[in-house]
């Protein structure tokens, strides 16, 4: 189980990003959190996911766990050997690199060669049109085909957790509904999902659990499904009156 508790993050010291946050990821669950701009969404990921000082940000008090593992204030590369990887917003793949390339970087920081083959295997069974396009450069593929990239190159460290940031973002609704019935299958083999999304629709449709951050705090949490029927949810964020 992941555990965040308390945490207050600034960057510069003056912007407070969050403002006493803490959630729970349940070993084998998938937590969405939802939020307009700017609520925190990416500062909560960056933060579990160790990048957060790249970004001039520092965590002020709290904590983040792994089960019994402390990983706040750890680097990118421990948190990814802890089995916790992020796949970043705006789907960063090298898109001068082929589709294989791109995997094999992914999967890097791991030395076990009949591991790293399952994992480009498993990303080939998840995302067949992957496989149909391995050779090709990614700068050449769809806005959907970067995405199912992205997360593939992650898949490739074979994470416990995966921290996906707004897999949506500028997809067509066809696209984001296969990103999400992809989303359910990875976490059916076993991985747990942390993913944050201003689509609450397609969130709250494979989430368990849900959060909803307002300027740095929780302001709403519970079951997806029952958040989902909630006026406050509906009004702002599923666009009903
Ligand atoms: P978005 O959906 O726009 O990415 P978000 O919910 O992910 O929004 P954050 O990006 O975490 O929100 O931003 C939270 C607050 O921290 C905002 O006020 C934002 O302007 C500020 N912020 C984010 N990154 C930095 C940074 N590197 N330096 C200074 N302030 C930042």
């Amino acid at each position: 189980m992941l555990t965040v508790d308390g945490l207050h993050v600034t960057y510069g010291g003056a912007v407070r990003a969050l403002r006493g946050v803490t959630l729970e990821i349940p070993d084998g669950g998938v937590v969405a959190v939802l939020g307009s701009n700017g609520a925190g969404k990416t500062t909560l990921l960056r933060t579990i996911s160790g990048t957060l000082g790249l970004h001039k940000g520092r965590v002020e008090a709290g904590s983040v766990r792994l089960g019994d593992v402390e990983l706040t204030r750890r680097d990118p590369g421990q948190t990814v050997r802890t089995g916790v990887v992020q796949v970043p917003e705006g789907r960063r793949i090298f898109g001068r690199l082929t589709v294989e390339e791109n995997l094999r970087a992914g999967g890097m920081g791991n030395r076990d060669k009949t591991a790293k083959a399952a994992a480009q295997q498993r990303v080939y069974d998840l995302f067949p049109v992957l496989a149909e396009r391995k050779a090709q450069r990614g700068v050449l593929l769809s806005g959907g085909e970067q995405q199912m990239l992205a997360i593939g190159r992650a898949l490739m460290a074979s994470p416990r957790l995966l921290l996906l940031d707004e897999p949506s973002l500028g997809l067509a609704p066809r696209v984001i509904g296969q990103i999400g019935e992809v989303i359910t299958e990875i976490n059916r083999q076993g991985t747990s999902v942390l993913l944050v999304e201003q689509n609450a629709t397609m969130a709250l449709g494979v989430a368990n659990d849900a959060y909803v951050l307002d300027v740095g705090e929780v302001s709403l949490s519970g079951n997806a499904a029952e958040l989902a029927r909630t006026d406050e949810v509906r009004r702002l964020y599923l666009g009903h009156d």
